[in-house]
């Protein structure tokens, strides 16, 4: 395992659609410890494959609730809203306000290539859009409703959610 480096907003790894994984071979796996150690390192609650320069659709989660795998996920399902602050890794030191569904149902594949269906609210629903759109190639920046602002040297946990 190892901790592998951002990728950071103007690299063009984050403007593209990433492929589908169609099996899980040893270096599949090794990058998603990677990739969670990666997440863990940086503090982050989420991290897409792209954030590591791996065009791939793979992403992990981490609200707080354990880890969570999901390959070639699809949202299958939104509701609800809600109106909050977001930040990226890709962008770090910054965030904004953005709008996401309350409420999300996602189709994925674990780590072991077995489908799977997550229902998300709040955070974790709005992580999922997050590292989702990573995946087309749009950060969150696309959504944001204002300007972005400087969240530098605040250590607020709450106020500093980035994936
Ligand atoms: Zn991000």
């Amino acid at each position: 395992m190892a901790i592998r480096q951002i990728r950071i907003m103007g690299d063009d790894r984050l403007e593209k659609v990433c492929k589908p994984v169609k099996e899980i071979t040893p270096r599949t796996r090794e990058l998603i410890l990677d990739m969670l150690d990666t997440m863990y390192e940086a503090g982050g609650v989420g991290l897409a494959a792209p954030q590591v320069g791996i065009l791939k659709r793979i992403v992990v989660i981490d609200v707080g609730e354990g880890p969570i795998v999901m390959i070639n996920p699809e949202i299958l399902e939104t509701s609800g809203e809600q109106t909050g602050q977001e930040g990226c890794l890709s962008l770090p030191g910054q965030a904004g306000i953005v709008t996401r569904p309350n409420y999300v149902k996602v189709k994925a594949f674990n780590e072991n290539m077995e489908e799977y269906e997550l229902e998300g609210e709040e955070l974790l629903a709005r992580a999922v859009c997050h590292e989702c759109d990573h995946l087309d190639g749009i950060m969150y920046v696309r959504h944001v409703e204002g300007d972005l602002f400087d969240v530098t040297g605040d250590e607020d946990a709450e106020d500093a959610e980035e994936s």
